[in-house]
């Protein structure tokens, strides 16, 4: 007890000695203290690699065992996290469905939502911040989904200071590009034109439901992006596989990323939550999409505007259950387990400092840390600032 009244004198005492030192500052002194440090960082993508990924079978490093026990599936991933990024894998999960443990990611709050709600978040997103402190338009922000439900929602919040006003432009190319439209539209001889791309805005706008606020831009850059997208839609290149819809947000995304060069650029993919089914398809659709995330790594790199000022952090929601997969091929995510309450975040970026922190933080750390790379604070966030794998 006496222990415990000696800790809180002391805490007290330094809390009280570090306001008279605020006190004495001269003000100028102050004022240098008060900037947030210069970062290179001009945009962030934030990547949710999400329908429950376990680090066991991402990366092959088993929490059991502490050791690396089997062979990576994701190993562009890993190799970007290991030579020229950040690897956290430590990263405990913030929410148990896989709506709420996404939306984390963005807002920096654990979120408590159930599988079925579709419900909007309270807290801010990181789409919202930098768009209110930065007074930006939409078009400098973007979310593109995998499916066309609640993952709508990370847009925006509905917290009465940000909402929809500050909302992201949301897209779900699985609502726009599906195989049946893109089949429909290549029998019957679709070309990207001003026609083709206004059908597909009306097909979308139905299809989606999406509040008008959500979909920012202005009519004209919303045109522009459709047609582009019409564009990828009559393209050769099918989009097919077990990750077929996480593939064409890839795709979209970096063709946003590339030809907008959004500020905040958020992607949520979800195919690999397949696993309830077929743990086979599930390791297929892990090293499908990290080869698509590895094309828009090398697309970042190639472009001299986005190479030396875009960091990228990527991370799934949460893990799946311990063990091997069940009597009929699929592997769920009920049991806690360290494989399921933990990932592995990896970050990249020009003010990362490489290395492997295996010290425990939670994926709502990544929301207030894209918001201090870029200048903006996460007012509402639980998470932390990881400041330390910053170089400033
Ligand atoms: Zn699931």
């Amino acid at each position: 007890m006496k222990k415990d009244t000696d800790c809180t004198f002391s805490r007290r005492s330094f809390l009280r000695i570090a306001g008279v030192g605020s006190t004495i500052l001269p003000s100028a002194l102050r004022g240098v203290f008060a900037q947030s440090p210069a970062f290179k960082t001009q945009r962030v993508v934030i990547i949710v690699f999400g329908g429950g990924v376990r680090t066991l079978d991402a990366f092959g490093f088993n929490y059991d065992t502490q050791r690396q026990d089997r062979t990576p599936n994701a190993r562009s991933l890993m190799e970007l996290g290991l030579k020229e990024g950040a690897m956290f894998p430590a990263t405990r999960a913030a929410g148990g469905s896989h709506y709420g443990a996404s939306l984390a990611i963005f807002t920096g709050v654990p979120e408590g939502m159930t599988e079925r709600s579709m419900q909007r978040t309270l807290n801010p997103t990181v789409f919202e911040y930098v768009r209110k402190q930065k007074n930006l338009d939409a078009n400098h922000v973007w979310l593109v989904a995998s499916s066309p439900g609640q993952s709508l929602n990370f847009g925006h919040s509905v917290h009465p200071d940000y909402g929809a006003r500050y909302g992201a432009n949301v897209l779900s190319p699985e609502g726009l590009l599906n195989p049946a439209l893109a089949q429909a539209a290549q029998r019957h001889g679709v070309q990207p034109d001003d026609a083709a791309a206004d059908a597909v805005h009306r097909l979308r706008s139905a299809l989606n439901a999406a509040p008008p606020e959500g979909f920012a831009s202005d009519a004209s850059t919303t045109r522009q992006m459709e047609r582009r997208l019409m564009q990828m839609l009559n393209d050769a290149k099918p989009f097919t596989g077990v990750n077929a819809a996480d593939a064409r947000t890839m795709a979209v995304a970096t063709d946003i990323l590339k030809t907008v060069k959004p500020l905040v650029l958020g992607v949520h993919l979800d195919n690999a939550d397949i696993a309830h089914t077929s743990y086979r398809n599930y390791l297929q659709v892990i090293s499908d999409n990290d080869r698509a995330i590895q094309q828009m790594m090398n697309t970042i790199k190639a472009d001299p505007q986005l190479k030396d000022s875009t960091t990228v952090f990527i991370l799934p929601e949460f893990g799946r259950d311990a063990g091997s997969p069940n009597k009929f091929g699929g592997l769920d995510h009920i049991s806690p387990s360290l494989h399921l309450g933990y990932v592995t975040l990896v970050v990249w970026g020009p003010d990362v400092k490489k290395g492997i922190y295996n010290k425990e933080i939670s994926a709502a750390d990544v929301c207030p840390t894209a918001c201090y790379l870029l200048g903006v604070k996460a007012e509402h966030a639980k998470g932390r600032v990881l400041t330390e794998v910053l170089a400033q």
